[in-house]
């Protein structure tokens, strides 16, 4: 049974949860807050679906090539692209999917912000998938409503982290036509319980609710992206790369990556999905005219299904030809695995009972010869009036 993983290979994709027939399955969350499977003995059955399914124990069988077509490319719509992660990419490719009669899924933030995966048919709900969410999104029941969309010959496009595409194509067991798969460049994972804690903590100093909130927002540009939290009384948390406490634990110390993302099965080449969508970093080096600081995606297209989905969009972003070399040169995520911190157990035991910003200081004292300045650490709190200009 899925018990066979060891824990620290679990990735959570929720393929054993999902392929159950007798819903054995639920996941729950660990002390560090990432949620694994968990098998009411009293019900299950011992089919063992669970275990034959499972993208660590079975790797994914796949066509896709380990020498994708790779370009640098941003969406053409100016406003699509600044409210986007990187280039745009995905919004491109979801309305034309849209447009075309099929159904788009992705993660969205819920009211209290949680972050869960679902599915959208309209071009209205777009906005909701957009932007990554820097946390793992919770698959639920996902799967199974693709696989009946599948099965009712409807087209559908994935878009999740790697190791949740791997899930998903096992989870299928065929390859349907009608399926087409988008992952990401993943540094990692972090669990949903240290996004709440770093929410709750950094909301403190706001007397309102939040409204919003954007990872990797380019108000300072692309390249010195920032997490940015906007309250309803108009204030704002606002911290470079450089000094955002959560990118801080996440970029710098490595505090809290998902254990699997240590030993991730599913970075390097050939890719699971059909298309790869990342931030071409460094592409500034190669030629500066392709970094203008709102924003350049990397596509790789590791297939045919990813070569005509890409083909749909060619009027709506620009795009040139690059090499697999200048994406490795900037963006080691794609083939790399980032080590765990050392302050990560610290980071962990110390969680439950100090502040977020606290401990990120602390940790950063302890770890750095040049902490977080000072000044740049100051919160860069935004009035209305402001935010309006
Ligand atoms: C946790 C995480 C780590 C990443 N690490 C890197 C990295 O190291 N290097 C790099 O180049 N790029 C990384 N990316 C990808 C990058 O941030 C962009 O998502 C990607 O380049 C696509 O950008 P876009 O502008 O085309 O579209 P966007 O609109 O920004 O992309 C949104 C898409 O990502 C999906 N998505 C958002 N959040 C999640 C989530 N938590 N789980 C699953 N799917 C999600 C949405 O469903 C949507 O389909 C990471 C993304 C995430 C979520």
């Amino acid at each position: 049974m899925i018990d066979k993983v060891e824990k620290s290979m679990c990735t959570g994709c929720a393929g054993c949860k999902n392929i159950c027939p007798v819903s054995a399955i639920t996941f729950r969350a660990d002390s560090e807050g990432f949620e694994y499977p968990d098998i009411d003995m009293a019900k299950c059955i011992k089919c063992n679906l669970c275990e034959k399914i499972c993208p660590i124990l079975h790797p994914v069988k796949s066509d896709n090539t380990s020498k994708p077509d790779i370009y640098a490319a941003w969406n053409m719509d100016e406003n699509i692209r600044i409210n986007s992660t990187s280039g745009g990419i995905f919004s491109a490719l979801a309305t034309q999917f849209i447009q075309r009669g099929g159904l788009v899924v992705g993660a969205v933030y819920l009211e209290d912000f949680s972050i869960v995966h679902t599915m959208i048919s309209s071009i209205d709900d777009l906005e909701k998938l957009r932007q990554s969410k820097y946390a793992q999104s919770k698959i639920q029941d996902i799967f199974k409503s693709i696989k009946d969309e599948l099965s009712k010959g409807n087209k559908v496009l994935f878009c999740g982290s790697p190791c949740q595409n791997a899930g998903l194509r096992n989870f299928l067991r065929k390859d349907y036509e009608n399926l087409y798969c988008c992952d990401f460049i993943c540094r990692g994972i972090i669990s949903q319980k240290v996004y709440h804690k770093f929410l709750n903590d950094v909301s403190k100093k706001h007397s309102s609710d939040i409204k919003n909130i954007q990872f990797k927002n380019k108000d300072f540009g692309w390249n010195r992206f920032s997490t940015k939290v906007s309250y309803k009384d108009g204030s704002v948390y606002q911290l470079d790369r450089f000094t955002d406490y959560y990118m801080v634990g996440y970029l710098k110390h490595n505090l809290y990556l998902r254990p699997s993302c240590h030993n991730c099965h599913f970075k390097s080449l050939p890719r699971v999905a059909d298309i790869s969508l990342g931030d071409f970093w460094g592409i500034a080096n190669f030629d500066a005219n392709l970094d203008n600081n709102k924003g350049t995606s990397v596509v790789i297209v590791n297939s045919q299904k990813g070569r005509e989905l890409y083909s749909w969009i060619k009027n709506d972003v620009y795009s040139c030809e690059r090499t697999l070399d200048e994406v490795t040169k900037g963006n080691s995520c794609l083939l790399n695995c980032a080590p765990a911190g050392k302050y990560r157990e610290y980071f962990f035991k110390n969680i439950d009972k100090t502040d977020f910003i606290d401990l990120i200081n602390k940790i950063d004292k302890k770890a750095s010869k040049v902490p977080m300045g000072e000044k740049a650490r100051e919160y860069i709190t935004v009035v209305k009036n402001h935010l309006k200009r």
